[in-house]
């Protein structure tokens, strides 16, 4: 089987100091997956993205987010959605390390086990980005903690796995409390019936790309 050409970070319309930070932290060639998503995603469209666990699905919308963000301004700019806890901290730490130090960009991660209150007065500090389990973040937003006025990324990560949970109608409940405009990104390692049900439901003309697994 011929190799895929690489790929390098500088083809896409990213700034020069994330392209550095890319290259501090050793990623030098973007992923099958990066590469066929991120031309898309940085261009605003909806996107579909499935391919397998482990192929960098993280950075993918993690970079795509970051670039809409403005870090001067005080408000939710995007939320991703994670079935648990676990991955709710890893995709908050893989976005950390992404996201340039100078912009000073304030996340805070939502999920359950941890007491609402420290959650709620992180919130109230400030927040660029939102991370979490969707009944938390439908705790928070019930509660006032949360508003979701400013969004302009909504990511539903693992995005199978959330079905398989039954996370449906939280998810249903939270994307109606985001702007219309904003722009959606579903990652997911299968392509079970479902999501294509779940994308219809939220998302505008979405692209889909699929990675298949290599052997
Ligand atoms: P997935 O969400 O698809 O399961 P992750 O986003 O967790 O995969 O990424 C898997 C690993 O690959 C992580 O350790 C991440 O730091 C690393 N990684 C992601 N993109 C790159 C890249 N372009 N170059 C090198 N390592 C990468
Ligand atoms: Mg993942």
């Amino acid at each position: 089987m011929s190799q895929a050409s690489p790929s390098p970070f500088s083809t896409l319309p990213l700034a020069p100091a994330t392209l550095e930070n890319l290259q501090r932290l050793g990623y030098l060639e973007m992923t099958a997956i990066q590469a066929a998503s991120l031309p898309h995603a940085l261009l605003g469209k909806d996107l579909i993205a499935q391919a397998k666990t482990g192929s960098g699905k993280t950075a993918a919308f993690a970079l795509a987010l970051l670039a809409n963000l403005n870090a001067r301004r005080f408000a939710v700019q995007a939320l991703v959605l994670c079935p648990t806890r676990e991955l709710a901290d890893q995709v908050s730490n893989e976005i950390r390390r992404l996201a340039r130090a100078e912009d000073n960009v304030k996340l805070v991660t939502l999920s359950g086990g941890v007491p609402l209150r420290g959650q709620a007065s992180s919130l109230e500090h400030g927040a660029h980005i939102v991370v979490g389990t969707p009944g938390r973040v439908m705790d928070h937003l019930d509660r006032g903690n949360l508003k979701l006025d400013a969004l302009n990324t909504l990511v539903l990560d693992e995005a199978d796995r959330m079905l398989d949970m039954g996370f449906v109608d939280d998810i249903a409940t939270v994307a109606k409390q985001c702007p219309p405009q904003r722009q959606t990104l579903l990652f997911s390692a299968t392509y079970p019936e479902g999501i294509a049900k779940l994308a219809a439901q939220f998302m505008r003309d979405p692209v889909t790309v699929k990675v298949q697994a290599q052997h």
